[in-house]
């Protein structure tokens, strides 16, 4: 037997799949309905990865996913142990609100390390962070478009680039790597301080779940797939075997015909020889993440979809009023390729209309 890697998960038993629900610690969480964690506790030795879904509760494929890889995971193939918590910001995916908690009205995703003291958000990231990650030896934080979002699968992790330390470039190293082998088809290396978050109001100071965990030494991941309120099979499939790809380049699983077992768990239809993520997808490494606002509040007619490539200077959507007058034309600052988008028409002064992933282009001078 070993001790829980996991303390308040408590003892685990190797080979076997445990259920547990957890009160996190912090005076705001008191009253939470508890969380369900499962903990895939492999028959051998190994590392512990730490995977949750639900910084943002409308994200239903990542929830999804993490469902299923408690569900079909067999312990007693795996070395190493899986933690898994399919939804962290509960009050959010219980009244379906998007970007934030309900509670504060914060973004968790830019408040993370959190504080101990500070308000609900703030509580709950400091109780991922404290209570999970800094005990695992990884950590992927599955997310996708959010209700009124559609974006193109992609992982983004910490870049080592302006990173003076060389533990802290270690970890970012390593989070690139892990990164690259979840097989999705980009892959965005930022650099500290992170953009803006997608929600209305920004924490002062603060960071997403990723570049927190290699704060604390953790090299972790956020993976993105799936949006617009719906349960996409495919951003499902895209994230469970990305996972799974992790475990792989982890050293948690040996058997390469492990994924055959998970993915699309719903259908009886006869299985067709199909791709496999890993082989499949030529990842795309990016290095500057350009957000877009718009000034107006109206209605909103994006000009390109997810995915698609953008040109500098192009008009790629425009912002009407309600008499159909137009009030804004919205210009791609980048040469790139839109990563997330808004695909709700309603937005608000200063809202959120898209992201686009580009090449950094490095100019003559140092
Ligand atoms: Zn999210």
């Amino acid at each position: 037997m070993h001790p829980s890697n996991i303390p308040i998960l408590g003892e685990l038993t190797p080979g076997t799949t445990q259920r547990h629900l957890i009160k996190l610690p912090g005076a705001a969480l008191a009253n939470d309905e508890p969380r369900p964690v499962i903990s895939v506790a492999g028959a051998k030795p190994g590392p512990v990865l730490f995977v949750n879904a639900g910084v943002h509760g409308g994200e239903y494929p990542a929830v999804e996913a993490v469902i299923r890889l408690g569900k079909t995971l067999d312990p007693k193939k795996i070395s190493g142990t899986l933690i898994l918590m399919p939804v962290l910001n509960l009050p959010a995916f219980r009244t379906r609100t998007p970007f934030v908690c309900p509670i504060d009205n914060v973004n968790p995703n830019r408040v993370f390390p959190g504080d101990p003291r500070g308000s609900y958000s703030e509580q709950m990231t400091h109780a991922c962070i404290n209570e999970f990650v800094v005990h695992a030896d990884a950590y992927v934080d599955l997310h996708g478009g959010d209700i009124p979002e559609a974006l193109v699968p992609f992982v983004i992790c910490r870049s080592e680039a302006g990173l003076a330390d060389s533990k802290a470039r270690d970890v970012a190293a390593r989070s690139k790597a892990i990164a690259m082998a979840f097989g999705l088809p980009y892959v965005l290396t930022v650099s500290k301080p992170v953009q803006p978050s997608k929600g209305h109001r920004a924490g002062a100071g603060g960071l997403s779940s990723y570049a927190a965990a290699a704060d604390k030494g953790t090299p972790a991941i956020l993976a993105e797939a799936g949006g617009g309120g719906q349960m996409q099979e495919e951003a499902v499939s895209l994230l469970v075997n990305g996972v799974v790809n992790v475990m792989r380049h982890l050293g948690m699983i040996e058997d390469a015909k492990f994924e055959s077992h998970i993915g699309n768990t719903e259908t009886n239809s006869k299985p067709k020889p199909k791709k496999t993520v890993r082989s499949a997808v030529a990842t795309t490494v990016l290095t500057k993440f350009e957000w877009l606002y718009t000034k107006s509040t109206g209605v909103w007619y994006p000009k390109v979809a997810e995915g698609e490539a953008v040109r500098e200077g192009e008009q790629i959507g425009t912002v009407g009023d309600l008499f159909g007058d137009t009030l804004e034309e919205i210009v791609s600052p980048v040469n790139g390729v839109v990563l997330f988008l808004t695909i709700s028409p309603s937005v608000l002064e200063n809202g959120l209309l898209m992201g686009i992933g580009a090449k950094e282009v490095i100019s003559g001078k140092r």
